[in-house]
């Protein structure tokens, strides 16, 4: 199963994308977890994306496409693959979209975890404070909140053309929201 894992800053994704790739073995590949990965052994890729990302910005489509592609081109892809954190822009999605045709493929399902905004704001101070993660202060995560919403249902809408896109309600426990989502994927594995 090749699928895409959409929601805000703070929805959840993350810790879902996970539990969802342990249950179903597929390989989560997170593009935030990627980018921190390259900031920290410092390659070119780490060192020009830094600067966006410690601004709370995207780093530019063709850095991230092109470290996602190669990615998920690698044998450990090909049992299938949870995205967590792409695409985040139509161009991004479109991207991904063709070199999967390209190889006669697509994405199977795109669960959209749902949660508030007032919510994920409340959830995004929380984890800065435990984390103390630099691009989480309160005035960049409003930001970034604001920059993603709109990025990001746009990439809702692509999906929603290509017939793959389904929403999944965020508020409550881990516990709770992973049955729904299972529930989604169980549709389209049946
Ligand atoms: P995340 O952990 O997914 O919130 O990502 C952390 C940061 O990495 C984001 O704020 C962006 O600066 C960058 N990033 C991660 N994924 C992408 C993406 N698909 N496109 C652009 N920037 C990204």
């Amino acid at each position: 199963m090749k699928m895409v894992l959409l929601g805000l800053i703070g929805a959840g994704k993350g810790t879902q994308a996970k539990l969802v790739a342990e249950r179903r073995g597929l390989l989560h590949v997170s593009t935030g977890d990627m980018l921190r990965e390259a900031v920290a052994q410092g390659t070119a890729l780490g060192t020009q994306a830094n600067d966006y990302m410690s601004r709370g910005e995207l780093v530019p489509d063709e850095l991230v496409i092109g470290m996602l592609l190669e990615r998920i081109s690698q044998p450990d892809a090909s049992a299938g693959f949870i995205l967590d954190g792409f695409p985040r822009t139509v161009a991004q999605a479109d991207a991904l979209q063709t070199a999967l045709e390209a190889e006669s493929q697509g994405i199977d399902i795109v669960p959209f975890i749902r949660v508030p905004e007032d919510m994920l704001l409340e959830r995004i101070a929380k984890r800065a404070e435990i984390e103390g993660r630099v691009d989480d202060a309160p005035e960049v995560a409003q930001r970034r909140l604001r920059e993603q919403a709109e990025g990001l249902e746009g990439v809702a809408a692509f999906y929603g053309e290509h017939g793959a896109l389904c929403d999944v309600d965020g508020v409550g426990s881990v516990d709770e929201v992973f049955e729904r989502l299972d529930a989604e994927l169980e549709r389209v594995s049946a």
